[in-house]
């Protein structure tokens, strides 16, 4: 599933092509619904002009003219296509087309999705708020002494937390993982239990795999492709998501995967304490 770096590379793509185009007309696929339950009616969108392209969490977000915003969640395979006037659509896009934004002067957005769990959603206000967010890894206010605020008596282990998307929002299963490897924390630390020092390790472990991951485009390590349909390159520099039985990278030891919240979770036994 595309995480913060994914989204991240999707939207800044997106953003040159759509800033200043106007919405003409809307389709979307009725079943299953595309537009989730607490969207405002998809035909608000008709005669908007995008104003901006950004990312909240592992969500695209257009905002758009007269205090409208539509929200993308790709979930495990959806995909953001620009189609510009007079362009041919990728092979199987219009199959698998759940929506479609046209724009005055024959511009598409279409939104992709074979396994159909992603979902659109049209509102008003601030990202964070209308999509019940944590604080952003990047966002300056989150420092150390923040964190101890948020993590203060939590007995959850430190990997679980990472994923919660009310707390932290964009982080999933590889970056969680990486994350921790750098900051030579055990996933299933307790994470009101770790010391100052530790989560300010944390904070610039987080922050310095992330950063690393947008910059080669995020990871491509199932179905992910960006708007042009192109692969990420950092699954080729995944220090341990993946990485099973193989030799960690700064002692040698072989990388254990154990399941921690139903989810693969993979660390050195030897540097992460
Ligand atoms: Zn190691």
């Amino acid at each position: 599933m595309p995480e913060l770096p994914e989204v991240e590379t999707i939207a800044r793509d997106l953003a040159p092509l759509l800033r200043g185009l106007r919405i003409a007309k809307v389709w979307h696929a009725a079943q299953p619904p595309v537009f989730d339950r607490h969207s405002l009616p998809p035909e608000m969108l008709a005669g908007r002009t995008v104003i901006a392209v950004e990312r909240a969490g592992k969500f695209v977000v257009i905002e758009l003219s007269a205090g409208l915003r539509l929200a993308v969640h790709l979930r495990m395979t959806g995909r953001l296509i620009f189609r510009p006037v007079h362009a041919p659509l990728p092979p199987d896009a219009e199959r698998y087309a759940r929506a479609t934004l046209s724009f005055r002067g024959g511009a598409e957005l279409l939104f992709a999705d074979v396994r159909k769990f992603g979902r659109l959603r049209v509102f008003r206000g601030g990202a964070q708020d209308a999509l019940a967010l944590g604080v952003d890894p990047f966002d300056r206010r989150l420092d150390a002494t923040a964190l101890a605020a948020l993590t203060r008596k939590r007995t959850t282990p430190v990997k679980m937390w990472l994923l919660d998307q009310r707390r932290l929002a964009g982080v999933g299963n590889i970056y969680a993982c990486e994350a921790l490897y750098y900051a030579r924390l055990r996933p299933k630390r307790r994470v009101g239990r770790l010391t100052a020092l530790e989560r300010h390790r944390l904070l610039l472990a987080l922050r310095k795999v992330l950063r690393k991951a947008i910059y080669h485009r995020g990871s491509s390590v199932d179905d992910y492709v960006d708007a042009a349909g192109e692969s990420g390159r950092f699954q080729n520099h995944l220090a341990v998501y993946g990485r099973a039985g193989m030799p960690c990278r700064r002692c040698g030891t072989p990388i254990n995967r154990m399941v921690l919240g139903q989810r693969g979770t993979f660390y050195c036994p030897a540097c992460q304490r």
